[in-house]
């Protein structure tokens, strides 16, 4: 008998990867020209060049021994000596290949952070629009996922919402920027401010509350928008990142974990996390592509391909009348559900994906990141599709937004 715990998990698998499948069935059914699928976070865009040809190099030219075998738990010295180099030269930072604990993308990373840090009950708190799996990933430690409500004007963080929540028993926070569902950047104001309120509350209570911060869209950023480098504002920040989406690398499985020499205990806390890598059963990131990402430190995601994307959704979907939040960063547009404003949000919402399929438009409900009443599109798609979904995201205005004005 399967345990109580996986129980919850079969009756709310996830919405998102439930939508990616039917939107291959309808793609078998239609043609894949006709369905505009945007469900999943899985890049369009090829990876580098560049990454293909040093795993080619890399097969060639080193020992198979060296380039299948184990390595150490946190990963190859030399790939993250290269990783702390190219960081401190991007951010000013002094971090050395010790503080990077190599990891099977951010999902494994994020893991590793909570299993180095959670005991049962500890709890954690996130930012509602969020990344559905942080639960998941809180309860496998038997954490408690604490949620703060948005601020709809801005997405940005809520501060006195967040201030509220923080209690003797938070021992993490977790953020993602750039934002997935809500594409928006959080500005150093903002960082500064959360910043505060966490010294704040370390003094308050006498122990430390970890910034986890968890980005893996860093690098996709338009509109000239930077990321503020989390670890030059706050001490015990552990930074999580992946090349799943800069480097269009998600099967491959490959990030790390950044524990800087600020945080407390920091040596005690790296070895921690290297032993949670091993006995999650991952016991090292894929060697191959660690190899690989380690001689590509400063290889560019296309962002010109998102940036063209993200226009062209954002100025065509305004146009039609939907209200949107202007994507900052990652390869997300988050829209508001037309009816779902003085209603049930949720049950609005489900009507209204409901009706975008009858266009084969695949949107995923706010509600899979804890926040009725929108949409997330993710863009990362061919242009095409956008183009070509207009006209019938123009069919699904006509339904919703002509009905309510
Ligand atoms: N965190 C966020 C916010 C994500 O959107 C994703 C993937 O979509 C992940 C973590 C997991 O990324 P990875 O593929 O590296 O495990």
């Amino acid at each position: 008998m399967i345990s109580e715990k996986m129980r919850p998990f079969l009756a709310n698998n996830s919405a998102i990867r439930m939508m990616f499948e039917e939107g291959k069935k309808m793609a078998e059914l239609y043609g894949a020209d006709k369905v505009y699928d945007f469900s999943l976070g899985n890049p369009n865009v090829p990876a580098p060049q560049r990454v293909n040809q040093a795993m080619k190099d890399i097969l060639d030219e080193e020992d198979p021994l060296f380039v299948h075998g184990y390595m150490s738990n946190a990963g190859y010295p030399e790939v993250r000596e290269a990783i702390a180099e190219n960081l401190n030269q991007r951010f000013g930072t002094k971090f050395a290949g010790r503080n990077l604990i190599m990891t099977v993308g951010a999902g494994s990373g994020l893991n590793v952070a909570l299993k180095t840090l959670l005991d049962p009950g500890d709890e954690v708190i996130t930012f509602a629009p969020y990344f559905l799996e942080y639960r998941a990933y809180v309860t496998n430690y038997d954490g408690v996922l604490v949620t703060v409500e948005p601020d709809q004007e801005t997405f940005q963080i809520n501060r006195e919402a967040f201030r509220a929540k923080i209690t003797a028993k938070t021992k993490a926070v977790i953020i993602n920027n750039p934002n997935n569902p809500t594409g928006v950047v959080y500005s150093e104001e903002t960082i500064r401010a959360l910043a505060a309120i966490l010294e704040e509350k370390q003094k308050a209570y006498g122990h430390a509350i970890y910034l986890i911060s968890d980005e893996p869209y860093r690098e996709l950023v338009f509109d000239g928008a930077t990321v503020p480098f989390v670890t030059e504002y706050y001490d015990n920040t552990i930074v999580v990142y992946s090349y799943s989406k800069s480097l269009s690398l998600p099967g491959e499985r490959i990030g790390y974990v950044l524990i800087p020499d600020e945080v407390e205990e920091s040596a005690m806390t790296i070895d921690a996390a290297t032993i949670a890598n091993r006995i999650s059963g991952c016991v090292n990131a894929p060697s191959l592509v660690q190899l690989a990402v380690g001689r590509c430190v400063d290889c560019q995601a296309d962002l010109a391909f998102y940036d063209r994307n993200r226009k062209t959704l954002y100025e065509g979907l305004t146009e039609l009348g939907f209200t949107c939040v202007r994507p900052q960063g990652a390869f997300y547009l988050w829209m508001k559900v037309p009816t779902a404003d003085g209603t049930d949000a949720s049950a609005a919402e489900a009507v209204f994906v409901s009706a975008a399929k009858k266009y084969h438009i695949l949107i995923v409900p706010g509600s899979s990141f804890a926040c009725p009443g929108y949409v997330r599109l993710a863009y990362c798609v061919s242009y095409e599709t956008i183009v070509n979904s207009l006209p019938e995201f123009a069919k699904l205005s006509q339904e919703f937004i002509v009905k309510t004005c």
